[in-house]
């Protein structure tokens, strides 16, 4: 079976672990191997040179989580990382003190960035890197082209009227984890970005392709973006599952929220369904996968004729997750 997961860093590096983990019980034999090919397509609209270096936010804690690497308490960067360069850096009063580059961290974006200097593609460094982390599926970028999501702000400080900037996705995230408002979120770049190599084929000729529960605006939003992504999966054979990130009415780590609110969309499970649509009404999805404490929407969209169920889908460990894969591919039956 070929399985395609469209991802963002930490919700969908956590549900792909647990994927990984259901096929392997599912082998007959037991063995570590896995009959099915995985190919996960990363977000790269957060990425960003810093320091001179490109940083790939959520091809990094796919990499890391899939190759047993990642810090297990923050779900993103590695175990046992330390920070002596931002330190120091800082002792320049250079760089950017509410982003985290640690030391063994830095090392994979030197790594990238000497590749990317000397003329490969992000497909073919990331390719390159996971020869180390061993991941256990095909990852590959959303594109090779640099698409950087930046988010417009206005600064909610009572003055009028009030001034609109742009800054990168991760100053807004992360510095301001989300409170600025946003007016609108730019796809800076994307005129002239195409999907890497390998992309559209892994959404047309695959048995099934999954969202995991990432950020469905910036994380699945931006991979969408691209152009031929969205027909791709129109016109796909396979069925299109997507798994909640809104769970009991709110985002579960993280801010979600504040992007749905951008877009008008309520943070309700249902609403996100709405907002990636039904395929046989021109949409995108033909299931859906909800917690159990949202379990009053499954009628209504039933009856509009998504394919969908309730289950409890909190990632807590990898046997939990595992299963909530496993339900996801019964929904449109692709038990492995
Ligand atoms: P990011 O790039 O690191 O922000 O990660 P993703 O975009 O892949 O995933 C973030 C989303 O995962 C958040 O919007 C959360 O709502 C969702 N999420 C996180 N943990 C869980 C969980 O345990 N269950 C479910 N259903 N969603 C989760
Ligand atoms: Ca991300």
């Amino acid at each position: 079976m070929r399985i395609t997961v469209l991802s963002g860093g930490v919700g969908g590096a956590r549900f792909t672990l647990g994927l990984l983990a259901l096929l392997r019980e599912r082998l007959p034999d037991g063995s570590g191997g896995t009959t099915a090919e995985v190919t996960v397509v990363a977000n790269t609209g957060d990425d960003m040179w810093l320091h001179g270096v490109r940083v790939c936010p959520d091809l990094d804690t796919l990499m890391y989580t899939l190759g047993g690497a990642v810090h297990p308490g923050q779900g993103w960067g590695r175990r046992e990382e330390t920070r002596r360069v931002s330190t120091d850096l800082a002792a320049y009063d250079l760089g950017w003190d509410w982003f985290t580059l640690g030391d063994l961290d830095l090392a994979t974006h030197l790594a990238r960035t000497q590749l990317l200097r000397e003329g490969f593609t992000l497909s073919q460094v990331t390719d390159r890197l996971c020869r180390r982390w061993q991941p256990g599926v095909r990852l590959v970028p959303m594109s090779d082209h640099e698409v950087e999501t930046h988010v417009l702000v206005t600064d909610d400080d009572g003055t009028s009227p009030r001034p609109e900037r742009l800054m990168h996705f991760e100053e807004w995230w992360v510095r301001y984890r989300a409170s600025l408002p946003a007016l609108r979120f730019v796809q800076v770049g994307l005129e002239g970005a195409v999907p890497a190599p390998g992309v559209l084929a892994a959404l047309t000729e695959t048995d099934v392709v999954l969202l995991p529960p990432s950020n469905p605006v910036v994380s699945v939003g931006t991979i969408l973006a691209l152009p031929g992504v969205r027909a791709a999966l129109a016109g796909s054979p396979a069925p299109v599952v997507g798994v909640s990130p809104i769970v009991g009415g709110a985002a579960v780590r993280g801010m979600a929220d504040a992007c749905l609110r951008t877009l008008g969309v309520e943070t309700s499970a249902a609403a996100v369904a709405r907002h990636y649509g039904l395929r046989s009404a021109g949409g995108l999805l033909d299931a859906w996968l909800v917690d159990t404490a949202d379990s009053g929407c499954v009628l209504g969209l039933a009856g509009q004729g998504w394919l969908v169920s309730a289950v409890p889908t909190l990632m807590t460990d990898v046997a939990a997750t595992a299963e909530i894969a496993a339900q996801a591919l019964a929904l449109v039956g692709r038990e492995p």
